[in-house]
Parts: C-alpha cells; sequence; structure tokens
C-alpha cells in the first residue's frame, strides 16, 4: 500500500493545494495532508482551524486523512508508514526550495521519497500568502480558495 504524506502550512489552504492533493489521491492508495505544527511563528490561523478548514474542503474526496504533526517531516512519515512525500511545484520559482528540501530529506532518510507535481495553469500564480493580503485589504478571495475557507474567513471577520 503506498501512503503518500502531503506536509505543508496550508495557511489557508487553497485551490492549487487541493488540486495536488486530488491528484496524488489518483496515484498512490492513501494521502494524509498534514499541517505542519512549527512551520510559522505568525500564523494566520491557527493549527486547529487550518484542520477544520481541510476537512471541510475535502468532502468529496476519497483516501485522504487530515492530521496535524509537529517535529521532522520523515519521521512523521515513518510514523504513519508513509514512503513517500508529496509536494507542488509552481513555477521555477519553487524549485530552489523545494529541490534542497527534497535533498535534505533523502539525506536523512533513504527510505522515504519525495514526489512533485505540477498544478493546473490555472492554480499557477495561487499561493496562501497572496490570499491573506487580498483577504486583510477586503479583496474577493473567492476565486483562489474553497468554499468552506472563503465562508470561514468572511464570517470570523463580522
Ligand atoms: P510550506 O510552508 O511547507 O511551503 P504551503 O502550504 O505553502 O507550505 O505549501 C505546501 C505545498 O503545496 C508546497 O509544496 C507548495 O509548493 C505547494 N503549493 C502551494 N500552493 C500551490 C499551488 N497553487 N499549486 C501547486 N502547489 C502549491
Amino acid at each position: 500500500m503506498k501512503v503518500a504524506i502531503y506536509p505543508g502550512s496550508f495557511d489557508p489552504i487553497t485551490k492549487g493545494h487541493l488540486d495536488i492533493l486530488k491528484s496524488g489521491t489518483e496515484i498512490f492508495d492513501k494521502v494524509i495532508i498534514a499541517v505542519a505544527r512549527n512551520s510559522e511563528k505568525n500564523p494566520f490561523l491557527t493549527v486547529d482551524e487550518r484542520v477544520m478548514l481541510i476537512k471541510e474542503s475535502i468532502k468529496d474526496m476519497q483516501n485522504v486523512e487530515v492530521d496535524s504533526f509537529e517535529g521532522l517531516t520523515i519521521d512523521y512519515a515513518k510514523q504513519k508508514g508513509a514512503q513517500i512525500l508529496l509536494r507542488g511545484l509552481r513555477a521555477v520559482s519553487d524549485f530552489e526550495y523545494e529541490m534542497q528540501l527534497s535533498q535534505t530529506n533523502s539525506a536523512l532518510s533513504k527510505e522515504v521519497k519525495t514526489v512533485f507535481l505540477i498544478t493546473k495553469p490555472k492554480y499557477n500564480f495561487i499561493s496562501s500568502s497572496t490570499i491573506r493580503e487580498i483577504f486583510l485589504n477586503n479583496g474577493d478571495i473567492s476565486m483562489f480558495v474553497p468554499q468552506p475557507v472563503c465562508d470561514y474567513l468572511k464570517s470570523r471577520n463580522q
């Protein structure tokens, strides 16, 4: 059974993340989308909010588990019996960071491999940080995020 971890900040989850996740579920037997607890010092949403919004956004998907973790991603992967780390690539600008991360992880653990998927062109430019910026400046984020995220952020703002 091929189990993949899709780790990230997901602050908040976007349509780009969902596109990668969906492709992952078509390739692997199970994908665990996992919010990293230690990746950002000043998060926009709490880990519990991010996990809740991911759960709300994946209701129509099969073979997905939602979780959060602390510590090294490879240790978490081993603990979950996963052999694969799933990561998404948008533009060349993602490549250098992702390559460094992947090579570091493979130096730390030979058993866990990173697989990169490329998002659909229409989601290429979407990032959580841009969405936060648009939202905080009262712009419309509905085309970039799943409906539950849009609804939750709107309700939080009222
Ligand atoms: P991290 O802080 O670990 O980079 P993110 O939540 O920003 O966490 O991203 C998680 C993963 O999803 C990363 O591999 C990132 O490149 C990928 N990703 C983010 N946005 C998109 C997008 N629009 N399309 C495809 N992949 C994306």
